[in-house]
């Protein structure tokens, strides 16, 4: 590539790490341009940890509460966390960003593995924060060897994340062993054209001798950031030592790493298989137990094949499709290296058809949308519309279930090909889901361009563009405070459906995946015990966010005797891998935390993100669940488990069913289901110290040490003694 054109430049000194902070944060507003660097205070640790929640803090004071997604005063913020980029313990490379989310039009933190995160701390920086609109297509290099924060004009006409990763590691490196010392950020077209764009981060994969992309998926991330005209933000970090984060007790740390690495030798391929399928181990489980979402989450499971077959995109076959025998961690140390790829595959669509490429994934929430969701059991299939969402910046968790929504309203007749612009949209139709696929890219088709949306959005333009019935279109989407409900269908689990829609920010499982626990092993049956679980798991998982930590080598791997030694709901924590978690960030920061501590750790900022919504949402930051989340909607669905259904409905309610219509059984139980779902939240709210509103009450604040100022106003502003519970 050409010389860049240099716009602007700034020299700082870089601030080295003690104890996992270097209590520096970077400051760019791209339209200005201007670069400050703020003192991270001992409050701001005390209060917010690091992670998600400097992101927060930073975002809250960044933006008011009638602050849009694309206004200039929207941030796009990103930390790593105290413990991010330890080399010693699995996981530890993961990054959290947040910002005001185009779909949800509130607060979202979304979180990636890759390099970007551990190199943008060992380059001076506890987070960064990217405000302001440039005005023309830029691309941001922070060289943490020279001190150097460089704006460039970008000359990348393709803002594709292959391409542009790629182009950006030759760029910025001396020579190929200096690949790996960058990590680029970067989106694609989709991140311009739709509200789903995701943010890719790259790794570079030495032995493959290619970047490799992890994804800050959610909230459409990458739609901000592009909006704001970034091409890319690329880092550089040379000589990664183990040492980076300067720990207090690099023997702990060493130990207890240790420790994990043997149980992931010794027990990974009995267990999750993490080394050699990756997350899509999940596919065959998910639909034994009749949760693999198929046709927009109106079934569990899959049709059989012609030939009887159920294992069409089970893991085996991805298994087949995965390279075998490669480290894929995302970040160094991380041996349990789920990070697969399929290699050398030839596309057959799209702008690079006929190419060969690495494809990264695709991860179980992948195989599951965009494989038996939109009806679709050919697994090269989804590994090329996996593909393209990277490359173009789509979530694939949203498009999936976007792209189910779409066909469920074609199949019913909502939509058809006239509407579609000629695309028949029945479930499995690969070739047209393929081609609104690159549709929604490109950005030239109405159409497409509703669809690029999101669920709640295309309700409306599907209303009133085409008179499809909103009523019904508000039964199946399937999505919560405007974010697409991702690929577990928790119909028959109370506990998930708060799981999914009592959260901060939508239904997303990264608060909380509880229906093992709940309607398989039936271990939280009274609603205090679902209440307890909606309490601690997403406080326990927030927690990750703040250290800087990857939650898979928590519970994708477990001790052998976990559940020997432990009864069913303290084994669901795995306690030996808490206390891990307790022991590295007291090697890493010189703290003495407890077990317990780590959850008041987690509160703190969980409250702080509740009244940052209840602010966005101006005091109205209500939990909704769509009909189709509680239960059947339309005959045919209850009829795939008939038996089933109907024992559920005269367990449930004592309503007999015999005699009465699927049209009539159906009501009953949804009604009942709905009064169920009115019971769920009030404990959980309960539970959590929020009122009826789902307010954080005063009371709460003051335990947590959070009676900020700004929180106080917002309680007081939006709430009566009226909500509070007796
Ligand atoms: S478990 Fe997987 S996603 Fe997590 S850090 Fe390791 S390779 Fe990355």
């Amino acid at each position: 590539m050409e010389k860049m054109n240099l716009l602007k430049e700034w020299s700082y000194t870089p601030t080295r790490i003690d104890r996992g902070y270097t209590r520096k944060t970077l400051y760019l507003n791209v339209g200005t341009p201007e670069m400050r660097i703020k003192d991270v205070s001992d409050e701001m640790i005390a209060k917010f940890t690091g992670g998600r929640g400097f992101d927060l803090k930073l975002l809250w004071d960044a933006v008011t509460e009638d602050t849009k997604w694309n206004d200039p005063e929207n941030e796009w913020v990103v930390a790593g966390g105290p413990l991010c980029g330890i080399t010693q313990y699995p996981g530890s490379g993961k990054s959290y960003s947040a910002f005001i989310s185009p779909l949800s039009e509130q607060s979202y933190d979304s979180n990636s593995g890759g390099y970007f995160g551990p190199l943008l701390k060992f380059s001076g920086f506890d987070a960064l924060e990217i405000q302001g609109k440039a005005d023309r297509d830029i691309i941001v290099y922070i060289d943490g060897d020279e001190g150097k924060i460089q704006i460039f004009e970008s000359p990348l006409r393709d803002v594709n994340a292959y391409t542009v990763s790629e182009t950006l590691h030759d760029y910025f490196a001396k020579d190929e062993a200096d690949k790996r010392n960058i990590s680029v950020i970067c989106m694609g077209k989709a991140a311009e054209t739709t509200f789903l764009g995701c943010v890719n981060a790259s790794f570079y994969d030495v032995r493959r001798k290619a970047p490799r992309l992890k994804q800050y998926g959610r909230g459409g991330g990458g739609t901000v950031l592009r909006d704001k005209k970034i091409v890319a933000l690329v880092v550089k970090y040379s000589n990664v030592k183990g040492t980076e984060n300067n720990p207090v007790d690099m023997d702990v740390l060493q130990k207890v790493g240790v420790k994990l690495h043997k149980e992931i030798h010794d027990f990974d391929d009995v267990q999750c298989k993490m080394r050699s399928i990756g997350t899509a181990h999940l596919n065959e489980i998910m639909d034994e137990y009749n949760i693999l979402p198929t046709h927009n989450f109106k079934f569990g499971q899959h049709p059989v094949d012609p030939e009887g077959n159920r294992a069409r995109i089970h893991s085996e076959k991805y298994k087949a499709l995965f390279t075998q025998n490669m480290p894929d961690g995302c970040w160094y140390g991380c041996s349990l290296a789920c990070a697969k790829a399929v290699d050398g595959f030839e596309l057959k669509t799209g702008p690079l058809k006929g190419q060969k490429v690495i494809v990264d994934g695709p991860e179980y929430e992948t195989a599951a949308g965009l494989g038996s969701n939109v009806g679709v059991y050919d697994p090269e299939w989804t590994v090329e519309a996996n593909f393209y969402a990277d490359h173009y910046a789509m979530d694939t968790i949203s498009l999936g279930t976007s792209l189910a929504f779409v066909c469920e309203c074609f199949e019913l007749g909502f939509l058809d090909t006239k509407k579609t612009n000629g695309l028949d949209l029945h479930f499995g139709n690969k070739d047209a889901l393929m081609e609104l696929i690159h549709r929604m890219a490109e950005g030239k088709d109405d159409f497409a361009l509703a669809v690029g949306k999101g669920s709640r959005k295309m309700k409306s333009i599907f209303a009133e563009k085409y008179g499809a019935p909103r009523e019904i279109m508000e039964k199946i989407a399937m999505e919560g405070q405007g974010i697409e409900t991702s690929q577990y269908m928790c119909k028959e689990s109370i506990a998930q459906w708060g799981g999914y829609f009592l959260t901060l920010k939508g239904p997303q499982h990264d608060e909380a995946w509880l229906i093992f626990m709940d309607m398989v092993n039936k271990q939280i049956p009274s609603f205090e015990d679902k209440a307890e679980a909606l309490h601690y798991f997403p406080n326990f998982r927030t927690w990750f966010s703040l250290a800087g930590l990857c939650k898979l080598p928590w519970n994708d791997i477990e001790p052998e005797d976990n559940h020997t030694r432990y009864k069913p709901q303290e084994a669901a924590r795995v306690p030996e891998h808490v206390q891990n978690y307790v022991d590295i960030f007291n090697a890493v920061t010189g703290q003495s935390i407890t077990k317990e501590d780590l959850i008041s750790m987690s509160e703190r900022v969980y409250n702080f993100q509740r009244l940052f919504q209840v602010r966005m949402q101006k005091g109205n930051a209500v939990h909704n669940i769509p009909d189709r989340a509680l239960a059947p909607v339309f005959p045919d669905e209850w009829d795939a488990r008939k038996e089933y259904h109907d024992a559920k409905l005269l367990e449930e309610t004592g309503i007999d069913p015999e005699g009465l219509s699927t049209e009539e059984k159906i009501k009953k139980l949804q009604e009942h289901r709905r009064g169920v779902w009115q019971v769920l939240k009030d404990t959980v709210y309960k539970r959590r110290g929020w009122n009826k509103k789902g307010i954080p009450t005063l009371a709460k604040l003051k335990e947590l040490g959070m009676d900020l100022p700004e929180l106080v106003a917002i309680v007081e502003k939006y709430s009566t003694p009226e909500d509070d519970y007796c």
